[in-house]
């Protein structure tokens, strides 16, 4: 197998800096990789950490050595991890403490990613990790532990979490990629070098789409605008699941204006969450994305639309909205967010939001 390919030209510009830092032997004890959702954050830890276990290295992973093939294998967006992630949340929480969730495809490289329903990562976990943290490495050079979506650990994750990186182990290094680096607790930030991972430009995207040849060249381009410049959303994006989600959520948004029927509202949503595979996350990134595009278009600004495909419907409800009533749908995306949280269901999740909307 051979690496995964950094897409992005800034992505390579910082893994050569990663790697001019590790051949001085001055690679730090915390590195934040921030940058948005499916942007390649994990792939350039997994990057990093198979380079610096390498049979060649420390250097470029070469792909063929065991370590390189272990630890790149441990890429969490595969359908098989996917599949086990998705049955674990099925179990009572009880049984997800007593084996904390840590992703271990090679000894000295663990993987944290948020756990369970609400999708946090828990006190169990950073125990796991501050106890794994003591230990030096047993096979490679140097340990590297990755903790996913870093900023939903839980406080006294959190907590635990910062008594690891108060007291550094040596040869140990411990990668958090955050969409949202800012939720994360300040004192946990200030103690990690960040690096930030933009979205990918048209041309990065074009160039990476070139391999999903399953899917036509014109599916291909609006596939390259919805992902917004991220490689691993447009891998993933499956068109007719996306315009599904984007319909009902523009029915909302649409129905919140009063521009439509409430009541043929209701059964939209009901279909939309009976869907499992419909998380109150994915829809509320779909409605951001569509608040974001109809305030471009009620400013006039006509660049970056996500849905560009659906300018004109856009533009007709772009002329009912106001600042405030943009400002208040975003605001109502937090509650919608706290009662994901608190494991509202779905349907009434989404009802409240509308409701919040039309107050
Ligand atoms: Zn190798």
């Amino acid at each position: 197998m051979p690496p995964p390919a950094l897409y992005g030209k800034r992505h390579r510009e910082i893994a050569n800096s990663l790697w001019r830092i590790v051949a001085e032997d001055r690679l730090p004890q915390t590195l934040l990789f921030a940058g948005p959702e499916g942007v390649g954050k994990a792939t350039l830890a997994r990057h990093l950490a198979a380079g610096i276990n390498c049979d060649l290295g420390p250097c470029e992973p070469c792909g063929d050595c065991s370590a390189c093939r272990r630890i790149l294998a441990a890429d969490l967006s595969l359908e098989s991890f996917k599949r086990q992630l998705a049955e674990r949340r099925k179990l009572p929480a009880a049984k997800r403490a007593e084996a904390p969730l840590v992703i271990a495809t090679y000894t000295d490289v663990l993987i944290f990613p948020p756990d369970g329903p609400m999708q946090i990562i828990g006190i169990d976990q950073a125990i796991t990790l501050r106890n794994a943290a003591r230990l030096s490495p047993s096979e490679g050079r140097r340990r590297i532990f990755i903790i996913e979506h870093a900023e939903r650990a839980n406080a006294e994750a959190a907590n635990a979490l910062l008594k690891t990186l108060e007291e550094p182990a040596p040869n140990l290094t411990i990668v958090l990629t955050s969409e949202n680096p800012y939720l994360l607790p300040a004192t946990i930030r200030s103690r990690s070098v960040p690096f930030f991972l933009p979205a990918l430009t048209r041309d990065e995207m074009a160039a990476f789409l070139e391999r999903r040849q399953d899917i036509g060249e014109e599916v291909r381009e609006q596939v390259a605008t919805w992902s917004q410049g991220s490689p691993g959303v447009a891998l993933s994006l499956d068109a007719e699941e996306f315009l599904r989600r984007r319909d009902t959520m523009l029915a909302l948004l649409g129905t919140a204006l009063s521009r439509g029927e409430f009541a043929q509202l209701i059964g939209k949503l009901d279909k939309i969450a009976r869907r499992e595979s419909e998380g109150i996350e994915a829809l509320a990134v779909m409605i951001a994305s569509l608040l974001r595009d109809l305030l471009r278009l009620h400013l006039g600004v006509d660049e970056n639309l996500t849905h560009r495909d659906i300018r004109d419907e856009l533009e007709r409800l772009a002329s009912g909205i106001s600042f405030e009533w943009t400002a208040r749908a975003i605001e109502a995306l937090d509650e919608l967010e706290q009662m994901r949280q608190r494991n509202i269901q779905k349907q009434i999740a989404l009802e409240a939001y509308a409701l919040a909307l039309q107050r």
